[in-house]
């Protein structure tokens, strides 16, 4: 059938049976059935599948999807197979089959049956698996959890990177389509470039969650005391707490058994048995609270989450977004609380000791964030979005009132110098620093990069000192937001002015500021252990 011919929501109805498309979904199918390079950025839960399987199955040829998880092809293959299609419509191709499987499959795809072929970013790579490809016709390839392509995603393979190569091996011209849940806008570019796809369609869906609401707290020695007594006040409501070690999971889940709450623990150190049958109690309601690693969660679809509480704060914003994103699926209430401490952040650091130094210092930018994320005072839904290359409106924004900042605003005050005295810093130093850098210029401080470029030589230099450290970084921040300044994409980190922000130093206007949260550290305490 030719491509206009296809009466899409017919399809949609006799595969899936939707009456509707949800989203982006019809303008993401149309771009892919006409034979264009798509590129598509959608939360979790958004329907992306979808955007490739209908696709897949009204187009001749096979369709090959590439996918990081034996487990997740998986799962795909048989929730394709129950929709009551014929068993060779979709197939995965890997290292666990038997030569007679593969033989079976190499058959379904000849004789046309094979609509989808999910295979691994490794299996591609077998010369065998190559020249068979070379000789089925191929609709097109879709690329799943596209953003494993990138150092700045967070979770970057290395075989990702030898994709492009590969498909051009089997012909020239398949078109290739991205998908992913990672939206920052760093991620995105490396997705684009490295899949050589410029020219690409780009759907990117709104990653706003306007029911969630998002709260930060310092994180005292009585962090623990203090979940009990949000639970209670969520008593009988499903929730997950997030900790970092397998450790403190048990410690937690056992500290809330003692204290009359139903919780199980999940961790990848418990045996496969224990943690279905805790995963089970926990969607069956046999249990309120799940305590866990971050190896819960894939693929948990419980709708009714009322509440996520991170113990301790994720080591990106991606991962925050990801786990809190768990909450109020079903569109009701999803509080998302998380407990903060920068000897949290320190420890992190230290986890990325042993790394090699290039993953070391996108970990490091990435940390930053969430300080940022953490201690800043202005919207945090704005703020997030923002990180995620979004802009949001913060006064009528849908979810705009959903976060403790936005309900317990800090006093503002009149900024507009120090913006002037800031960008002017920025341009004048010739744009070649990072945050940490411009702050110490601002308050005549000293260290060798600043020496090495004779910074200190700058009549700017220390004209900022009536302020301190915490002001400038709160305003940086603010700036960013405002798009008065951006981080530079290349060279992650090093700030720029925009035209934005160039028209502001030439006619200033009223910049209210709110400072950052200062959380109080509690030396003797125990965090993780
Ligand atoms: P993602 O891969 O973006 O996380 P999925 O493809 O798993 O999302 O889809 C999330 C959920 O939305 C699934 O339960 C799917 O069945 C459902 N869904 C997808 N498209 C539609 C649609 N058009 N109408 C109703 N439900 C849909």
């Amino acid at each position: 059938m030719k491509p206009n011919e296809i009466d899409l929501h017919k399809e949609l109805k006799k595969y899936f049976g939707f009456n509707q498309f949800k989203g982006l979904q019809e303008q993401v199918v149309n771009s892919i059935i006409h034979g264009n390079n798509t590129f598509v950025i959608m939360p979790t839960g958004g329907g992306k599948s979808l955007c490739y399987q209908l696709p897949a199955l009204v187009l001749d040829g096979t369709a090959i999807v590439v996918s990081p998880l034996i487990a997740l092809m998986k799962n795909q293959v048989d929730a394709i197979r129950s929709l009551g299609s014929e068993l060779g419509v979709a197939h995965v191709l890997n290292s666990s089959l038997t030569k007679t499987e593969i033989n079976q499959v190499k058959k379904d795809i000849l004789d046309g049956v094979t609509k989808m072929l999910y295979v691994a970013p490794e299996s591609l790579t077998k010369e065998e698996y190559i020249q068979f490809l070379r000789d089925v016709k191929i609709s097109f390839v879709a690329i799943d959890e596209a953003h494993c392509i990138s150092e700045w995603g967070h979770d970057f393979r290395p075989e990702y990177r030898n994709l492009r190569g590969i498909i051009k091996q089997l012909a020239d011209d398949i078109p290739i389509i991205g998908l992913t849940a990672t939206a920052t806008p760093k991620v995105q570019e490396d997705i684009l470039k490295n899949l050589d796809m410029s020219g690409a369609n780009v759907f990117k869906a709104s990653f706003n969650r306007p029911n969630l609401f998002y709260e930060i707290r310092p994180k005292t020695k009585n962090v623990e005391g203090d979940i009990i007594r949000f639970i209670k006040q969520h008593k009988g409501k499903s929730g997950v707490i997030y900790c970092l070690s397998r450790k403190k999971v048990e410690d937690i889940a056992q500290l809330l058994q003692v204290n009359g709450i139903s919780a199980v623990p999940y961790h990848a150190g418990l045996d496969a048995k224990t943690r279905a049958k805790h995963q089970d109690m926990f969607l069956m309601e046999d249990v309120d609270v799940v305590v866990a690693t971050i190896a819960f969660g894939m693929g948990i679809d419980k709708p009714d989450v009322r509440y996520v509480i991170h113990h301790d704060i994720p080591k990106s914003l991606e991962s925050y977004y990801q786990e809190t994103g768990r909450a109020g699926r079903d569109g009701g209430e999803g509080h998302c609380l998380a407990y903060y401490s920068y000897k949290d952040i320190e420890k992190l650091e230290k986890f990325m000791a042993g790394k090699p130094v290039a993953e070391q210092e996108i970990g490091y930018a990435l940390l930053q964030e969430v300080v940022a994320y953490a201690e800043t005072s202005m919207s945090r839904r704005k703020y997030l979005l923002h990180y995620f290359g979004e802009e949001f409106d913060d006064e009528n924004g849908e979810g705009a009132d959903m976060d403790d900042n936005v309900r317990n605003p800090k006093k503002k005050v009149e900024a507009q110098n120090e913006v002037v005295l800031l960008l002017k810093m920025i341009r004048d130093t010739k744009e070649l620093f990072k945050s940490k850098e411009i702050v110490f210029a601002l308050l005549g401080k000293v260290n060798a990069i600043i020496k090495s470029q004779k910074v200190d030589a700058n009549p700017l230099f220390g004209k900022g000192e009536n302020h301190d450290e915490r002001f400038w970084m709160a305003l940086i921040r603010q700036v960013l937001v405002e798009g008065l300044i951006k981080k530079d994409i290349e060279s992650y980190g090093v700030i720029k002015v925009t035209p934005k922000g160039h028209g502001f130093i030439e006619k200033p206007y009223s910049f209210m500021m709110s400072e950052d949260h200062e959380y109080s550290e509690n030396e003797d305490e125990n965090v993780v252990t």
